[in-house]
């Protein structure tokens, strides 16, 4: 099985998330607390907060989107029904701006059907959505969100949850993904062949790295001939 992270792997979450932020702020200008310079970056920072929390099993997805929104907005008495329509008017601006990498569909086809995955920690309805309107939803045969097992990545159990709901051993399955800490070195421990997608080239670690995923199905052919042939 050829399992895929989706956020900076298939997905564009940081141009959208960039895009959505500024237009959150814009909306809520006198109220947030940074200059709208630094606001994008803040923004992340913010988010990876309170999302590792979430990861973690600490607290709820909706818990930690109100979190974002009470830090960056300075008001940490807010009410749970002010947070959640403030953080409506980022998710709407975000969800309309997701995209796939244009490298992603033309890897997918020609990878073997019925054999590819998914493994996210982002929230189940909105990574779904995001691989619908991508148009790559169908080709995903087992999909394993954080939320459902409890813990996200890093946590072996997320992995080794796939793997048993693709029916495989993790010395058969892949895993690529764009995090070193989150996909790779976790994947790898646990003897999948974990792949690093490095389109920063910004923390490269010496094997079993690609800049872009147009170079997956090559090397997934020389490295793991069985896996891309057993269709
Ligand atoms: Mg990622």
């Amino acid at each position: 099985m050829i399992f895929f992270d989706i956020d900076g792997t298939l997905i564009d979450h940081q141009s959208a998330s960039v895009e959505a932020s500024l237009i959150f702020y814009h909306r809520f200008r006198d109220l947030v607390a940074f200059p709208e310079a630094t606001f994008p970056a803040i923004w992340e920072e913010i988010l990876n907060k309170h999302f590792n929390r979430f990861c973690q099993g600490e607290i709820s997805l909706w818990e930690q989107r109100r979190a974002r929104i009470r830090e960056v907005c300075g008001q940490e008495e807010m009410s749970e029904e002010e947070a959640d329509a403030r953080y409506e008017v980022f998710m709407r601006a975000y969800e309309a701006r997701t995209q796939a990498f244009v490298d992603a569909s033309p890897c997918i086809i020609k990878l073997p059907p019925g054999r590819l995955g998914i493994i996210t920690n982002g929230a189940r309805e909105q990574q779904i959505g995001k691989l619908r309107r991508a148009g790559l939803l169908e080709h995903f045969t087992v999909l394993v969100f954080s939320e459902d097992v409890g813990v996200g990545k890093p946590a072996a159990r997320i992995f080794l949850e796939a793997c048993r709901q693709a029916g495989e051993e993790p010395a058969s399955c892949v895993h690529i993904g764009d995090n070193v800490q989150a996909d790779v070195i976790p994947s790898r421990g646990l003897g999948m062949l974990g792949i690093h997608l490095d389109r920063g080239a910004s923390q490269s670690i010496p094997s079993s790295v690609i800049r872009t995923l147009a170079e997956l199905p090559e090397m997934l052919n020389s490295r793991q001939g069985c896996i891309v042939a057993a269709t």
